[in-house]
């Protein structure tokens, strides 16, 4: 039985019509001869608008149990109505909550820990040709009350899933299209990476890029569970992020700024002092622009007036020839 965990993000599940092509995506999976399991998060903004409601309604500090049963409601609304979409289609489907799939925490209302994932009833329903649809970023307490793991967290629950049940592959379907060799907004030649190492997406965090599954790639890598971040208005495939990762040399490049400074950081496997000679002279930098240099990351200090430029400059001399 090969599982794949398909995990949705809120705004892929924000209107009937998104829900309707999530669904479809499931079932795609299952007519190429997979398991899906399904984990979604609350359809877009709601998470928020549940918090303003309770807000509006009985002032802050909300009661820290009453808070995580109320956002935990909006991943149950996802996980029903794609449930029910995926029977809309003639397959057979179940909704579940965290409690329900096993997601055992600790006691920490808001940012519970993931303390063990009891797939048995979630296999179960798999054996029985059932496709489960799972309320991410919600467990149960060792006494019952229902936890949330905090914001962003239905993507630990799809990773820590896809862990339990020995998934093949847990896929990622979000707004976007995976990760880039640069920000597209900043470097328009920027192109989509096919492959790369959950060693080099950590690094690019450090250096400043926000990613969005940060947390959840983390935990990927600790059991070497491949991920596919992919969109969800797309069918073409996004970046598979994996322990081998892709070519080695220069994979991405990260701008950050922090008060008047910029630096550029050059991430990849197996990166040399050529590398470095290569960014330094793209950026017209001197040798004492190099904040730091290791086989994954080469940092350059640029100017912070001119760093975008000193981007489109490293990604020209990186990327745009064969690699
Ligand atoms: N709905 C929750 C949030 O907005 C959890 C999630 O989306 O992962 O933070
Ligand atoms: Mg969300």
């Amino acid at each position: 039985m090969k599982i794949i965990v398909i995990k949705f993000g809120g705004s892929s599940l924000a209107t009937p019509e998104r829900v309707r092509r999530a669904a479809g995506m499931v079932l795609s999976a299952r007519r190429r001869g997979l398991y899906p399991a399904a984990v979604v998060s609350a359809p877009a903004d709601v998470t928020d608008d549940l918090l303003s409601l309770a807000a509006r309604t009985a002032g802050t500090p909300l009661p820290r149990r009453e808070a995580d049963a109320l956002m935990a409601a909006g991943e149950q609304i996802s996980a029903a109505l794609l449930a029910m979409a995926i029977e809309a289609e003639g397959e057979k489907a179940v909704s579940l909550t965290g409690a329900q799939a096993g997601m055992r925490t600790d006691g920490k209302f808001s940012a519970a820990a993931l303390k063990r994932v009891a797939p048995g009833r979630v296999e179960k329903e798999l054996r029985a040709g059932r496709i489960p649809v799972v309320a991410g970023f919600q467990g149960v307490s060792p006494a019952g009350d229902i936890t949330t793991l905090g914001r962003g967290g239905s993507d630990l629950t799809a990773v820590a899933l896809a862990g339990a049940l020995g998934a093949v592959l847990c896929e990622f379907r979000t707004d976007v299209k995976g990760i880039y060799t640069a920000h597209p907004a900043i470097v328009p030649d920027a192109r989509k990476i096919r492959e790369i190492s959950y060693a080099e997406v950590l690094e690019l965090a450090r250096a400043g890029t926000e990613v969005r599954q940060l947390r959840a790639i983390a935990l990927a890598a600790r059991s070497r569970l491949p991920l596919h971040l992919r969109s969800s208005f797309h069918s073409e495939p996004g970046t598979m992020v994996t322990a081998r990762g892709g070519k080695a040399g220069v994979s991405c490049l990260s701008l950050a700024r922090e008060g008047g400074a910029a630096s550029v950081t050059a991430i990849g496997r197996g990166l040399g002092k050529e590398h470095s000679r290569l960014a330094l002279s793209a950026a017209r930098a001197g040798a004492d622009h190099l904040l730091s240099a290791s086989p994954f990351a080469i940092k350059l200090a640029v100017p912070a007036d001119s760093a975008d430029e000193a981007l489109r400059a490293l990604h020209r001399a990186f990327f745009c020839r064969a690699r």
